[in-house]
């Protein structure tokens, strides 16, 4: 059997070392550079690779292909590969006949990454060997070749739910469903929707799907659709009192006929999506009977994940706040509904296709003073000169925070949550959030 892998990033170079483990004929081409630690991975296993080209005679040959997640359907050499009736599957698609212990599988368009260390962080607490794999660290193809836990949480992209066949999580988590990555899904969200929902396709009634009961979207798909997954619902509104919800400030879960409580004050993440990201959790936790008050401790002590939300420094009274990984309107709506100070907003970059209305009555409400930060402002501009009183342009990071701790005064907080890409001025959000920190250290 010849394996083609398109992508020899992370998932790609794990799916060779699987795949050569098993036995297949591996070869991986890159269109762009392979970076030099994954070279020397390549190069130790004797897999073949090449980079910065696809040469058509050493891939249209193959019995199957796995693409990586971030090349597009519409890449020239996909076409090709598809037009010759070559299976493309993604890399979890491709690990999954060999691995042989249960996953839990995380999806959902905001609080993924959030929702699964969470669920890791519980399970692993309760004294479970658990691996943490998908979108996060050490590829699932790469873990299963090493075979050494009990179970995998995987954070899965609708990119990696394209591409699977017969993959069935037994607990699959819809977080919430919003528009994001609609230039990958020919501009129709209801085939970015119909892809999350993916994730339980192939589950039976021995299985479980926890989602967001107060989302439309996941509401109106299951009201036209079928799972024979058991459905673990869970609400903030509290006016679905199945699964687990909040009322009183109080989050209350009858899972399993498990009675679990825990005030909302108790968690050690901040801001409503966050107790939503923690219900998924505990709901996940009880499923696999993990004790109380481990769950209540581990959601108590959770150290929060790096660029969400995440408290840098508090400095002459200010607080800094870095967010960047809020890449949409939708998470950024959650950063501003969770600041209980007057903000200095700092927003902006590669815009991808925003409507920032859906944040014009917390703007109103909560921000004092925006600084645009990107190579193009003027949507922002536009949307919010005339609702906050001062509104100003930087074009790098350290300008932009020493203009907001210009604006801001003791007992304010500057955010940024750029609902944006970073692509404009930054390497990656990874890039902007570090960039911010260091400006806010330099302050
Ligand atoms: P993902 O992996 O889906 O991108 P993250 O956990 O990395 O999700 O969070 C991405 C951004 O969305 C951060 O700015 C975070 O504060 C925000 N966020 C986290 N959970 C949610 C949620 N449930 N709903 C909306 N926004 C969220």
């Amino acid at each position: 059997m010849r394996l083609v892998v398109l992508g020899g990033g992370e998932s790609g170079v794990g799916t060779a070392i699987l795949a050569k483990k098993k036995g297949y004929d591996v070869f991986v081409s890159d269109f762009g550079k392979i970076k030099n630690n994954y070279k020397e991975v390549l190069a130790l296993n004797k897999l073949d690779w090449e980079e910065e080209q696809h040469t058509e005679e050493k891939i249209l040959n193959a019995d199957l292909v796995m693409k990586s997640p971030g090349i597009p359907d519409k890449s020239p050499i996909v076409k090709k590969i598809r037009e010759k009736g070559i299976p493309v599957i993604s890399e979890i698609e491709f690990a999954n006949p060999f691995n042989e212990v249960e996953t839990i599988g995380i999806t959902g368009s905001n609080g993924k990454t959030t929702t699964t260390m969470l669920v890791h962080h519980l399970l692993k607490q309760g004294g479970m060997n658990v691996g943490l794999a998908g979108n996060i660290g050490k590829s699932f193809a790469w873990q299963v070749a090493e075979n050494k836990v009990e179970g995998y949480v995987l954070e899965l992209s609708s990119f990696q739910l394209d591409g699977i066949v017969d993959y069935r999580p037994h607990i699959a988590v819809i977080t919430n469903i919003s528009q994001d990555h609609l230039d990958r899904y020919e501009y129709k969200y209801e085939l970015y929707i119909a892809a999350k929902f993916r994730i339980t396709m192939n589950q039976t009634k021995e299985d479980y799907l926890v989602y967001d009961a107060d989302d439309e979207m996941i509401n109106d798909w299951l009201s036209k659709n079928k799972t024979k997954a058991k459905l673990i619902p869970f609400s903030l509104s509290g006016n679905n009192k199945e699964g687990i919800y909040v009322e009183d400030d109080t989050i209350i879960s009858n899972i399993k006929k498990h009675e679990f409580t825990m005030p909302i004050n108790e968690l050690s993440l901040d801001g409503k999506h966050n107790v939503k990201n923690a219900m998924a959790a505990i709901a996940v936790a009880q499923l696999k009977n993990i004790r109380k008050n481990t769950i209540r401790e581990s959601m108590s002590n959770f150290q929060g994940v790096e660029h969400r939300l995440e408290k840098v420094l508090k400095i002459q009274g200010v607080e800094y706040i870095n967010d960047s990984k809020a890449t949409n309107t939708n998470s950024t709506y959650y950063a501003l509904d969770s600041m209980s100070a007057p903000t200095v907003w700092i927003v902006g970059g590669v815009d991808k296709g925003n409507d920032y209305n859906e944040l014009m009555g917390l703007v109103n409400e909560k921000v004092k003073a925006i600084v645009c930060l990107g190579v193009d402002n003027h949507k922002i501009i536009s949307a919010f000169g005339n609702v906050v009183d001062v509104l100003v342009e930087a074009t790098s990071m350290t300008e932009a925070v020493i203009a907001a701790s210009k604006l801001a005064e003791k007992g304010d907080t500057v955010l940024l949550s750029p609902c944006c890409a970073s692509f404009d001025l930054f390497e990656s959000y990874e890039d902007r959030g570090k960039q911010f920190k260091a400006a806010v250290q330099n302050l």
